[in-house]
């Protein structure tokens, strides 16, 4: 069936996934809080909306993929938002991070207005945007999965309906607190054998041919010892993320002592300037507590 996608939030991951579409076929109409990346969508065959009212006026299926809860819902439930232009049987996909209970919340209001949804957060980072091969996890009905399952094929390769409204944010959720620390573990592993005397290529050498081995080691390790920090992933999207995790887990009493912990170390890292570095800048807290840089080289 032809469809008409609307995509919102054109950033380092939404850019990607929106040019992937167009690869796929599709007719696209976008939107964007900042003009480059749009006029850049237009280049590659999309149309640019008037704003997002207009862009759910001409579409059957929307996606969002915004920073945080707050703007997910304001461009859902806003004067020109989502809803103020949709047409009923609308599908809504958010692709977003956001809290599971705001996903809930939007998802009631588009039910009231005949307009379906599904939260869709990803995980695979800026690489796996690019190459279309995303981790894709999915919450609402069977029904409107299947119905954006082509979709999903064109952006991602893993693709699972986790349960209800909200199942994929808590999957997301569940990721995120995985790969947190995960960072933290390589970041105190390097430095550690630094400090020591051994060169960082050769730990991870040794550590990703055993049983330490991890996607994140692999991923961002090469990157994380020649301090190469552009994003990727921003440090204080990350945060949003813990943020999510804790409250989450205040909802349903679960204890994270070692996620709080990884939460105050981004705190450091963000009150020290790196908000906008990638993620596994988490390396330079550790290094500055053990008064050691990995450019040192021992
Ligand atoms: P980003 O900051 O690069 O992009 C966000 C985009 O949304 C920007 O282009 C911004 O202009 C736009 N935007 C913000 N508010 C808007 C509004 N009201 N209307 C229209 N556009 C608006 O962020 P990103 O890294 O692309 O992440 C987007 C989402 O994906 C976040 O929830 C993030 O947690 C999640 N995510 C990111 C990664 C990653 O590796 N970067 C991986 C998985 C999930």
């Amino acid at each position: 069936m032809a469809q008409n996608i609307g995509f919102i939030g054109l950033g380092i991951m939404g850019k990607p996934m929106a040019l992937n579409l167009l690869k796929a076929g599709y007719a696209l109409t976008v939107f964007n809080r900042s003009r480059p990346a749009i006029a850049e969508l237009v280049a590659a065959g999309a149309t640019a909306g008037a704003s997002v009212a207009d862009v759910a006026s001409q579409s059957d299926i929307v996606i969002t993929m915004l920073p945080d809860s707050p703007d997910v819902e304001s461009v859902m439930l806003g004067q020109d938002g989502i809803l103020a232009g949709a047409r009923e049987g609308l599908l809504v996909i958010d692709m977003s991070t956001i809290a599971p209970a705001v996903a809930q919340r939007v998802t009631d209001e588009a039910h009231q207005r005949g307009v379906h949804t599904l939260d869709a957060p990803v995980s695979g980072g800026d690489k796996g945007a690019i190459a279309g091969t995303l981790s894709i996890m999915v919450g609402g009905s069977v029904e409107d999965f299947e119905r954006a399952l082509p979709v999903f094929e064109a952006l991602g390769k893993t693709i699972t309906h986790c349960g209800p409204s909200g199942a994929g944010q808590t999957v997301k959720a569940c990721n995120q607190v995985a790969v947190a620390l995960t960072i933290q573990a390589v970041s105190e592993a390097l430095v550690l054998g630094s400090k020591a005397g051994v060169q960082p290529e050769i730990i991870l050498k040794v550590l990703g041919g055993g049983l330490a081995q991890s996607r994140v080691m692999d991923m961002r390790g090469p990157t994380m010892i020649e301090h190469h920090f552009e994003p990727g992933f921003k440090a204080r999207l990350h945060q949003k993320d813990l943020r999510i995790i804790t409250q989450t887990a205040q909802t349903y009493g679960v204890v994270l002592p070692m996620t709080t912990l990884v939460d105050q170390l981004f705190t450091a890292l963000i009150e020290g300037g790196g908000g906008d570095l990638d993620h596994s800048a988490l390396l330079t807290v550790v290094e500055q507590l053990s008064n050691h840089s990995l450019m040192q080289k021992a």
